[in-house]
């Protein structure tokens, strides 16, 4: 049942706003709201008419593909099906640092400038023209009201990315009550910050939560380690993103807050690449988003392998996100899903392509595989682990007990079996982990270069 508010906001006010910032978000929401019962065939028949009209505007507008169509002997027309992507060069971070100026497109359009740190500490900047923002905004509010939600109800943010958090002046506070979504800053997380999140839950009653999974899991643990129940809260839906989504969090979220977990899949510089649908698929927002799955050589895999994921961005004439090398690990599915959606689906993905570590032999060990021997012990709360060598694994730990010298030893010796015998393993048990300085947790980070 959608309150009065609700649609005050969402019919009204939010439309009010968006068109107030030149964007024209509604109107491409009305399209992807249509474009989303399409079948398979027909969006992806959508999808190739997008990319030739992209393709076609940014050869003539952009002088950095100006110049790249030129160097290769390519025209416009040479690029008209997914396939044919592979004809042109991946773009990476250090390539966009390189050529910012050049990449924008002429006219130049009003942009706004990012500046992100992203998990790998390199700072990327890069543009936004008003099509992409309308895009990423709508895509989000189509895959929010998936879950019988809106703009306009009640919403926690629980966020640290210093884009949100250096905008919290007047105009957004204002904006923020207006459309009831608070934010509460995910940059430390002690037990006074905890106590204090827990009160403003109680208080805020929203019905949504929207957030890292590390933040909002840790959260949930700290609610049940004080018997406090936050089932009868009336959350609706918790909206996790940014991070990978380990199904022990999951578990926990979803046992806590009594409602489900909508898992989603982007970034700032990526876009909004996929979401998931009540029926649990990931879905991609494949009428402007493609992805490529690409292996170790950069040649593309076919749906079912995991490899690197790639994406290009329909809405970026103004500054072209071609074969976008993400960093992220995931894989492509052609099951159909049961909501009806003819959107594609991602099968999973899978962390970013750091999130390996180096077994003694010099194999990769995807990282799960180590959390996996921490995640369910009830004595331990919190943990990172770190490659320092091929032979030097470090273990941080935060315990709810002190660890018996037993379980020590298991820990261990779990680690060792799956590292290599030679590998030495210490635990440390500390009493806080530091998260990044944008507020995200990571659980694994190699200090090996590979
Ligand atoms: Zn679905």
């Amino acid at each position: 049942m959608t309150s009065l508010y609700t649609q005050l906001v969402s019919k009204v006010l939010f439309r009010l706003h968006e068109r107030l910032k030149g964007h024209t978000t509604y109107s491409m929401l009305h399209r992807l709201e249509q474009s989303q019962w399409l079948t398979p065939e027909q969006i992806a028949a959508l999808q190739q008419q997008r990319l030739e009209a992209f393709i076609a505007d940014i050869s003539q507008h952009s002088r950095y593909y100006q110049q790249l169509f030129a160097a290769q002997g390519l025209s416009a027309s040479d690029i008209r099906t997914v396939a044919d992507l592979s004809k042109l060069p991946f773009l990476t971070k250090q390539l966009i640092t390189d050529n910012q100026h050049t990449l924008c497109s002429e006219p130049q359009t009003q942009l706004q400038r990012y500046n992100t740190g992203g998990s790998s500490g390199v700072p990327l900047i890069f543009y936004m023209g008003e099509a992409r923002v309308s895009h990423d905004v709508a895509a989000k509010l189509r895959a929010t009201r998936w879950w019988g939600v809106d703009i306009g109800d009640p919403e926690v943010v629980l966020w640290g990315s210093p884009i949100e958090l250096g905008k919290q002046d007047r105009i957004k506070k204002i904006r923020d009550e207006l459309f009831r979504s608070y934010l509460l800053p995910a940059f430390e997380f002690t037990p006074a910050h905890i106590e204090a999140y827990l009160q403003q839950l109680q208080q805020l009653k929203p019905r949504m939560l929207f957030g890292y999974p590390s933040v909002i899991h840790q959260l949930a643990l700290a609610a049940e380690a004080r018997q406090l129940s936050l089932s009868k809260l009336g959350i609706k839906v918790v909206f996790v993103t940014s991070e990978m989504l380990f199904e022990h969090q999951r578990t926990v979220i979803e046992r806590v807050f009594a409602c489900p977990v909508a898992n989603g899949y982007g970034a700032r510089d990526a876009g909004f690449i996929a979401h998931q649908c009540p029926a649990g698929s990931l879905h991609i927002s494949a009428e402007d988003i493609i992805v490529e799955i690409i292996g170790d050589n950069g040649q593309v895999l076919p749906v079912g392998e995991t490899g690197e994921i790639v994406i290009t961005h329909l809405q970026t004439q103004a500054f072209p996100f071609v074969r976008y090398r993400t960093g992220d690990m995931g894989q492509l599915s052609n099951t159909p899903c049961s909501c009806g959606r003819g959107l594609p689906v991602l099968a999973h993905v899978s962390g970013r392509t750091t999130d390996f570590m180096l077994t003694t032999a010099g194999d990769k060990l995807h990282a799960l595989s180590l959390i996996y021997v921490l995640r369910d012990l009830k004595e331990i709360r919190q943990f990172k682990i770190i490659q320092q060598s091929l032979q030097e694994v470090e273990v941080q730990l935060v315990c709810n007990e002190a660890l018996s010298d037993t379980l020590a030893a298991q820990i261990i010796s779990q680690f060792q079996q799956r590292l290599g015998a030679e590998c030495q393993i210490t635990l440390k048990q500390l009493d806080v982990i530091a998260s990044l300085p944008n507020g995200k947790h990571r659980y694994v980070e190699s200090k090996l270069d590979y």
